[in-house]
């Protein structure tokens, strides 16, 4: 059992004000691991004067001391990548390949804050003004469950490089790794009050942040219903806003598509993190006339995919993170086939020979309408859905019909005219032949996936202010 029972504020582990116990589980047995004690709104309210009071020193360093200051950031988080494994499996349930990515991604994202400051010019001339992009203030960070720790390390790592200090309410269901990255941000040493990390609710601990007047910017990655609640707390008192919210990404597979290569893409693109993925491929878009064809090569590859003990180096798909997500996914699977649509793979319960932990088995629709629910809505868990188009124009139009606009998949044997495909397509991202990731280049939505951006120069720029200066000397 590991009782968590400290949070950090203005450079120190601090007892919380707030008394409430809330138990922390592995998701893979059901059973408790642990208590973290969270921080009620009082303590959110001392994080923020913490933070306030380090920022006029901070806003006026230069890039090389932030600079060396993140790459402090990275060596102490780097150092802890094998506890922050263990955590993430244990609490979170992610498979090994998984987990290991995601305990070097908390690390590398702090590099690559440095790197984009490195490169990145406060001033430039716009006529006869100097225009300098001034750091905002103090940055309210709130993250969800299911990339805790590389959350909590890129928000923070983009706050600083622009020269806010920051108070970052991570998942409450995530406190092990939070604990872990919050020693080794300690360790590495920085000025009391830079950055502080209340675990609490999101009622109490995010709500006061998100509604303070001392916090001038939020950044929040989570759900589209919870980031509304966010941007109408924020209005008040007008902070700027950056959402990461939820998506229903398509997968657009053109008529000339290989099966062979796109299908293990695809399979992957939409059972990523266990299916737990804002960015996963969840409407898999597919030309009428070779529907048959796909659904027997999907068919084939989940029989490949194994569910089930994320530290067995052969899963793919974990468990959910919580008895509540297992229902809700549960919840979706019922809905569509009630709604009509046909079951190729998987289907409710837990997957053959497990009979605990919350694992779903991976499960695939076909003849699935864009209209239904389970196309429309965000189940967040390992369901996909297979959706026949007649032509082109009305894979893209089915494609852009949803209220998300996050990221979207476009397999073809023809790169070009699948690249032209993707500039018809409303997301944030588009991945034309690949799952792979860009650090530099800007994530996020379209619609009602998000405001603003993260990552490279756009992600720094949102912590950013513009002021012109005009001088005629
Ligand atoms: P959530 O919205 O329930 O919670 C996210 C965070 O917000 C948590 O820390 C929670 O405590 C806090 N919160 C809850 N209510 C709040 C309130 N009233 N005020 C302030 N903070 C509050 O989401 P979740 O269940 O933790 O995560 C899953 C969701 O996150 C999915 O919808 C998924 O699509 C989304 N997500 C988006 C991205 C992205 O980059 N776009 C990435 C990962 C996850």
């Amino acid at each position: 059992m590991q009782i968590i029972d400290k949070i950090y504020i203005d450079g120190a582990f601090v007892t919380p004000h707030g008394d409430e116990l809330f138990n922390l589980f592995n998701p893979a047995t059901e059973q408790v691991i642990g208590q973290a004690r969270l921080a009620d709104a009082q303590d959110a309210r001392d994080a923020i004067a913490a933070a306030k009071r380090a920022f006029p020193a901070f806003s006026r360093t230069g890039k090389r001391e932030r600079i060396d200051m993140l790459r402090r950031m990275h060596e102490a988080v780097a150092a802890k990548e094998d506890d922050l494994y263990e955590a993430i499996t244990e609490e979170y349930g992610a498979p090994v390949s998984r987990g290991r990515w995601m305990a070097q991604h908390a690390s590398n994202v702090l590099l690559e804050a440095a790197k984009v400051l490195q490169d990145y010019a406060f001033t430039r001339r716009a006529g006869i003004a100097e225009v300098v992009m001034q750091p905002l203030g103090v940055a309210g960070l709130i993250t969800p469950w299911n990339s805790n720790a590389g959350f909590i390390c890129g928000k923070l790592a983009t706050a600083l490089a622009a020269g806010c200090t920051a108070v970052i309410k991570p998942s409450e269901m995530s406190a092990i790794q939070t604990r872990i990255v919050t020693e080794a941000l300690h360790e590495a040493g920085l000025p009391p009050g830079l950055f502080n990390i209340v675990t609490g609710r999101g009622e109490t601990v995010g709500a006061q942040i998100s509604s303070h007047p001392d916090v001038a910017k939020l950044s929040f990655t989570g759900s589209t219903s919870v980031g509304k609640t966010i941007l109408r707390a924020g209005a008040e008192t007008l902070k700027r806003v950056t959402l990461e919210l939820g998506g229903k990404s398509p997968v657009l597979v053109l008529d000339d598509a290989n099966f062979d290569e796109v299908v293990p893409l695809a399979i992957q693109a939409g059972f990523m993190n266990s299916g737990q993925a804002c960015i996963a491929g969840t409407r898999i878009l597919v030309p009428q006339q070779r529907l048959a064809e796909f659904e027997a090569r999907v068919q084939q590859e989940v029989a490949r995919t194994q569910a089930g003990d994320p530290r067995d180096p052969r899963t793919t798909v974990g468990p959910m993170v919580s008895q509540k997500q297992w229902e809700r996914v549960q919840r979706y699977i019922r809905i569509g086939i009630d709604s009509g649509a046909r079951l190729i793979a998987g289907g409710e319960g837990r997957p053959d020979g497990i009979d605990a932990g919350w694992f779903v088995r991976p499960t695939v629709f076909s003849d699935v309408a864009n209209e239904m629910a389970i196309a429309r809505e965000e189940i967040f868990g390992p369901v996909l859905s297979i959706i026949a188009y007649r032509d082109t124009e009305d894979a893209v139009a089915i494609a852009n019909d949803t209220n998300y606009g996050l990221q979207a998949y476009v397999f073809s044997a023809d790169d070009q005219r699948a690249r032209e495909l993707a500039r018809r397509i409303e997301a944030g991202r588009v991945l034309v032949n690949t799952l792979a990731h860009e650090p530099a280049a800007p994530f996020g939505g379209f619609k009602q996936s998000g405001i603003g951006r993260e990552y490279g120069t756009f992600g720094l720029e949102a912590f950013l202010e513009p002021k012109a200066v005009l001088t005629v000397s």
